[in-house]
This record gives structure tokens, C-alpha cells and sequence, in this order.
């Protein structure tokens, strides 16, 4: 009997994954999940991350008991292991083939790399598939031949070129007859109980990704346009953490989308169009991560920025991280970000140009505080929505463009709804109040004067940028 092992990482699921079809295609499967966890935590991911993952394995692992399919769990401290613990498994089971789903930052292609070498030398089969997105990264290119760098694009030409062969879902393996070989029991996650979040927010699987993506297509697809921008709203889809570790994928979504617009996924309901953009971000992003590495290494993606002149200010950014900036838009979100895991992404715009700008402290400790806390950090979105925020990125907000706080909240959250459930505090105040509270209103309520002017930090960014272009 000819064995072989699927390698499941941020694919965690068994419906419509290609590289579990693929290995499926040529008989019995063993699965394997390596849990590199001091490597994860070197990459920023914090415990709320790694504990939805770990939930989203057992759920994997009872997905393919029904499959009759065994996971193996090993645990490594380093992704260098992978060569050697995957060869050795393989040599365990006898498997002559290995299958796995391509992730895009450079650690992990280079992991890849690594061990698809390693089984070359030993005579054995070694696959990757690109399951995570529809196009592989350098399938589309400018006409010169290049990545993209800008996103409008990239969009356009994803529509052009997509076929249907690209959105297909890979069928779910049929039970298969038992291997005889026993999967591995689950660690214990002793490292990890710092996680605030409550697992029932962010249930993991399959089963409850399907389930979200249906309900948000019912309820709120249709209305994701007018509503997408609203933190006191659920109007977004609150799928990321499903997306970010492959409990779901993007073909599912899209396949959704397509029989819920007559077919199409660029023409017909304006919010469901919309929605679709979105994925298209997620996707252009990762081409973004292969086609551009400098901004794997921490580098910026237009490396002209890396001159700029960051403020050192601990201070600043402690009162950013716990949300007391005296900016109840910044401070409101923030605190949802550290109680729940998760931040709206207007929120994650306006709080990331906070930083980045009236802080001009540098995006990248921004970059790291988001990944240690968000359920749904991913090094692709995460990097490329602080770049565009930094104005260091693709796409990136022309520097002169900063959100005044004040006024983004009065747009997006006009009755303080948002800002009253996070500040209660500031419950006590008038609606319209609580955008910027005046000193003379707050009375005895504890909430802290801004800590920069708007015109003020606004000006000394212009200055920091305008320094840059002159250099
Ligand atoms: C500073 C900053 C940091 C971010 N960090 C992350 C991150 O670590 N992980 C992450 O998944 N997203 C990140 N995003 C993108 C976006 O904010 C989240 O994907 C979105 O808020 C998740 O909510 P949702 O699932 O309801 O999204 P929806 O609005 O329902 O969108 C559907 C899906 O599209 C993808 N998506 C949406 N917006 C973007 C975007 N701008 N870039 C890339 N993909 C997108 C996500 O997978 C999302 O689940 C970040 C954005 C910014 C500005």
C-alpha cells in the first residue's frame, strides 16, 4: 500500500483543498500538522492566533477521523526541522509522496524549499499547490512583465483572466479504508490560556466558517457596500480568521457569490461586487509578499521610506496600545482590539494612521502589536494594510492624506455608538459629544485629554514625508 502525507498548515480544513484532493487522487492518506510554535511567536503571533489554530486543528483532526484519515502531530522549535521530522514520518508510514498548500511569506517558501529538496534526495515525491488563492503569484504580471505594485490593476487583470477552471472546488475525499496506522493524541496548549478571547466568538472549523459565510450572504451581503464602513454596524463578514487559516477558502466564497449574483463576480448587486474586492485585496497582497520579498525582511515596499525619521516616544505608543490617546475613535478601537481579538477594518485604518502618523512612531511596531493580538494576523494583510496606512506600501495613502480622527468618527460612527460601548464613560455624554469630548462636558468622567494636536502631529508628518522627498 502506497501512503502519502498531506501536510496541512494554514489550510485547515478537508472541503475543497487542493493539495488533500491531489493526495487523495493516488490512494491512502496520513496527515500531518508540525506545530512550530517558539517560530510562530518569533514571527509575532500572539496567543489569540494560536489558540483559534489549535482549536481549528482538533476540529481538522475530527473532520478526518471521518474521512479515516490519521493526523500525526509533531511538534518542532524551528521550521529548519521540517525537512528532517517530515522525512522521517514519511519513512514511519511508508508513504512515497508528499502534498502541502503553498504559503507566501518568504520564512515559509523557504521552509518549502527546503523540504521539497530534502525529499528529492531521498527519492520521494514532494508537492506544493496553490490553493489559497486563484492566480499563482507571477501568473499575473504587468505588461512589462512585473509584479503588481498597484492594486486597481491587478484587480482588473484577476477579472480578466479568471476562468472558471480557477474558482472549481476540489471535491472532499471519500472515506477512505483504514491505513492501520493510529493519528497522534493533541497536545495540552499550556503556553497559550493568555488568550482573552472567548472561544465561542471565534468558534473553529469548517462547519462554522460555512455557516458565517451563509449567513452573511443572506443578511448582510447585499447591504456590505453602504454598511462596510460602520464599526457599530455588523455589516463585514467577519470571516478573516477562517480565511487566514484556511477553514474556508476564497473559492468557497466566491462560489457563494456566484450563485448569489446570476454568475458574475464583477457586474450585478453593488455590495456583493464590493465584498468580492476585498478578496481580490487579500489575494494581491500575497503576490505581493513573493513578487516584492524586501517587505518579508521588515523593509518597507517603497524603500525610499526607509530614510524617513520614526519618533522614538514609549510613551506614545503605550498610550496607543492600551487606548488612552485621548481620541475615543483610537482608544475605542484599540480596546476592542486587545478584548476581542479583532478590530473593524475602518478602525484598523484610522488607528494604524494614528500611529504612523500624528505618532510618526514607525509602522512596524504597530505591525507587531496588531499580530500579537488579532485572531485573524496574517504577515500578508497585516504588513500590506499598515504599509498603505504608513503611506510606505502599495497603493499607500498619499502621505499628505491623514484622517483627522475627530471627523472620521463623526462620519463613521455619527451617534457614538461604537465609542459609548467601548468607553462607557463617555455613555454619559451627548452623541454628538463623544467624538471629542470637551474638557468642560467630561465633569468627573476619567478620560484623558489628547495626547497630540491634530494640526500639530499633522503638520510635523507633512514635514517628516516632505524631508524624505527633498533627500
Ligand atoms: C492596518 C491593517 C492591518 C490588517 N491586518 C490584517 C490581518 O492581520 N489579517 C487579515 O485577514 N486582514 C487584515 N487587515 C485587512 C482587513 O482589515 C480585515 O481582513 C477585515 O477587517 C476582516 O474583517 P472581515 O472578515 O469582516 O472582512 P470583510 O470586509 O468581510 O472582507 C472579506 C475578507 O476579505 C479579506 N480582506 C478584507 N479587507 C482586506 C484588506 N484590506 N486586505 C487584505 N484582505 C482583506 C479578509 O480575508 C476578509 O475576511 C488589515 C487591515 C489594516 C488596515
Amino acid at each position: 500500500m502506497t501512503i502519502t502525507l498531506m501536510w496541512f498548515r494554514s489550510d485547515l480544513r478537508v472541503a475543497d483543498n487542493r493539495a488533500l484532493a491531489a493526495a487523495a487522487a493516488r490512494g491512502p492518506v496520513v496527515a500531518v500538522f508540525l506545530r512550530a510554535l517558539p517560530h510562530w511567536q518569533r514571527h509575532g503571533h500572539g496567543a489569540n492566533s494560536l489558540d483559534f489554530r489549535a482549536r481549528g486543528v482538533a476540529a481538522l483532526k475530527d473532520a478526518l477521523a471521518g474521512l479515516h484519515i490519521p493526523l500525526l502531530h509533531r511538534d518542532i522549535d524551528d521550521f529548519a526541522e521540517a525537512p528532517a521530522t517530515l522525512l522521517t514520518i514519511a519513512r514511519e508510514v511508508g508513504a512515497d509522496a508528499l502534498h502541502f498548500n503553498h504559503e507566501y511569506p518568504l520564512d515559509e517558501q523557504r521552509r518549502d524549499t527546503a523540504v521539497v529538496a530534502a525529499f528529492h534526495a531521498a527519492g520521494l515525491e514532494a508537492r506544493g499547490h496553490h490553493d489559497a488563492v486563484a492566480f499563482a503569484p507571477g501568473e499575473l504580471l504587468t505588461g512589462k512583465g512585473d509584479y503588481y505594485g498597484v492594486f486597481t490593476p491587478f484587480a482588473k487583470s484577476w477579472h480578466r483572466q479568471l476562468t472558471a477552471d480557477r474558482l472549481a472546488l476540489s471535491d472532499t475525499p471519500a472515506p477512505q479504508d483504514t491505513t492501520g496506522i493510529a493519528g497522534d493524541p493533541l497536545p495540552e496548549l499550556p503556553a497559550l490560556q493568555d488568550s482573552p478571547i472567548d472561544g465561542r466568538q471565534w468558534p473553529a472549523g469548517e462547519a462554522p466558517a460555512a455557516d458565517r459565510l451563509e449567513r452573511f450572504l443572506r443578511f448582510r451581503g447585499r447591504h456590505y457596500g453602504r454598511q462596510r464602513d460602520f464599526p457599530a454596524i455588523r455589516g463585514t463578514s467577519e470571516l478573516s480568521p477562517y480565511l487566514a487559516l484556511g477553514m474556508l477558502s476564497p473559492r468557497q466564497c466566491l462560489q457563494a457569490v456566484l450563485a448569489e449574483n446570476d454568475g458574475s463576480l464583477a457586474e450585478g448587486d453593488a455590495g456583493l461586487v464590493a465584498w468580492v474586492n476585498e478578496l481580490v485585496w487579500r489575494e494581491f497582497y500575497r503576490h505581493v509578499a513573493v513578487g516584492f520579498p524586501q517587505v518579508c525582511r521588515h523593509r518597507p515596499f517603497q524603500l525610499h521610506t526607509e530614510a524617513l525619521a520614526w519618533r522614538d516616544d514609549d510613551e506614545g505608543f503605550a498610550a496607543w496600545c492600551e487606548g488612552r490617546t485621548g481620541y475615543p475613535i483610537v482608544d475605542a478601537a484599540m480596546r476592542q482590539l486587545v478584548a476581542t481579538g479583532w478590530m473593524h477594518n475602518r478602525l484598523r485604518m484610522i488607528t494604524a494612521m494614528f500611529l504612523s502618523k500624528h505618532l510618526l512612531i514607525d509602522w512596524r511596531r504597530g505591525e507587531a502589536f496588531f499580530m500579537r493580538h488579532l485572531v485573524d494576523g496574517e504577515f500578508c494583510a497585516n504588513n500590506g494594510g499598515w504599509q498603505w496606512a504608513a503611506s510606505t506600501g502599495t497603493d499607500a495613502a498619499p502621505y499628505f492624506r491623514i484622517f483627522n480622527p475627530t471627523t472620521q468618527s463623526q462620519r463613521f460612527d455619527p451617534e457614538g455608538t461604537f465609542l459609548a460601548e467601548w468607553l462607557p464613560a463617555l455613555a454619559e455624554l451627548p452623541p454628538k459629544a463623544r467624538h471629542a469630548p470637551p474638557r468642560d462636558l467630561l465633569g468627573g468622567v476619567d478620560y484623558p485629554p489628547p495626547i497630540v494636536d491634530h494640526k500639530a502631529a499633522r503638520a510635523r508628518a507633512l514635514d517628516a514625508f516632505k524631508a524624505l522627498k527633498a533627500a
